[in-house]
């Protein structure tokens, strides 16, 4: 075993972690160990640290989207070389062998994929601890290559927020032409709109309050569209293609069908658990809803492909780790465009 320095829960519920020592596994022959130099911070993160009931007998350090550098590979790794810049996502392992992970879906692994943290490794029946630490180790095929010219930063919360929002754009065909609208401005949000603009789709932002316009431009949206204005919703009924609902808390989804055209699509990427749907509102129009999380490892290395292409990465603010408490407490209030960065160079100090 090795050890490196961690963010971690020091007591149940909190959002005051404590930088203290972790043990990370031996390299195994497929393992890469990467040193982590960006986690983004990310609504999971909160959620595990609130439900945290310091019962387990392991710490949890949270942290699934990160960029790093390779410090070492095991024995049989071909695909990754020391000093190669790398990202990481929030899963590191899956079965291989269901439909899922044949279809390249690893994210719905039937026997469910292992999470980056507070998850159960295949093989030691270790809980996975997270990246909000200066070292990670995790199997190669679940290292992705970080392209160059993408700011090792920005591009951390590509490997959550990014990836969740890309598989639906991707999977519904979004292009040139079509009409897409993205409600919610946050850390999905704003990744949303800049994928579809770049994508070459009308992309308009629908949001509570007026007082957004300025933002959904800034992020390339060629309109907004406010959800409290009656009016403006009724003209906009039947108007668009796809409509990627990043809103996390409980909400009436009704509204959103209503301005889905015909035979679109609502993609709902909230984790809102059960929702009540009058059957009425998909009928009229013939229109779908669907859901999406994370993203399976081709459509991951797509996304990064892509991004570098077209020169995208989130809107991040960066602080060094150790104000990382900070950052949980102010993205629990959304004080924050559009997602928070840990810089992890301080746990060197
Ligand atoms: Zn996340
Ligand atoms: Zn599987």
């Amino acid at each position: 075993m090795r050890t490196t320095l961690a963010w971690q829960a020091g007591e149940p519920a909190t959002t005051s972690l404590v930088r203290a020592p972790i043990r990370r596994r031996d390299l195994r022959p497929d393992d890469v160990a990467v040193r982590v130099d960006f986690c983004g911070v990310c609504h999971t993160d909160l959620h595990a640290l609130r439900a945290h009931d310091g019962t387990r007998d392991s710490p949890l350090v949270p942290g699934h989207e990160f960029t790093g550098t390779v410090t070492e590979i095991g024995s049989a790794v071909t695909t990754h070389a020391v000093g190669d810049p790398v990202a990481v996502g929030n899963i590191v392992d899956s079965c291989g062998t269901c439909a899922m992970c044949l279809a390249g879906q690893e994210n719905f692994c039937r026997e469910f994929p292992t999470l980056t943290y507070d998850g159960t490794d295949r093989r030691d029946g270790s809980r996975t601890l997270g990246g909000y630490a200066r070292e990670y180790v995790v199997r190669d095929r679940f290292v992705h290559a970080l392209p160059r010219g993408l700011d090792p930063a920005a591009a951390a919360p590509l490997l959550c927020a990014g990836i969740t929002v890309w598989e639906p754009l991707r999977t519904l065909g979004v292009g040139p032409s079509t009409r897409v609208a993205v409600a919610g401005l946050g850390g999905l949000g704003h990744l949303a709109v800049k994928l579809a603009v770049a994508l070459g789709a009308d992309t308009t932002v629908i949001s509570r309050t007026p007082d957004k316009a300025a933002d959904a431009k800034g992020l390339g949206a060629d309109g907004l569209l406010v959800s409290t204005d009656e009016e403006a919703m009724a003209a906009a009924r039947d108007s668009f293609d796809v409509v990627i609902d990043t809103i996390s808390a409980p909400h009436d989804l009704a509204p959103y069908l209503h301005v889905v055209a015909m035979d679109g699509t609502l993609c709902q990427v909230g984790d809102l658990g059960t929702v009540s749907v009058d059957i009425i509102d998909l009928l009229i129009g013939r229109k779908r809803l669907t859901s999406a999380g994370s993203g399976g490892l081709a459509t991951t290395a797509d996304l990064l492909a892509f991004a570098a292409e077209h020169g995208i990465g989130a809107d991040v603010e960066v602080l060094p780790s150790s104000r990382v408490s900070e950052a949980l407490d102010r993205l629990d209030r959304g004080d924050v465009r559009y997602r928070f960065v840990l810089d992890m160079s301080d746990l060197d100090a």
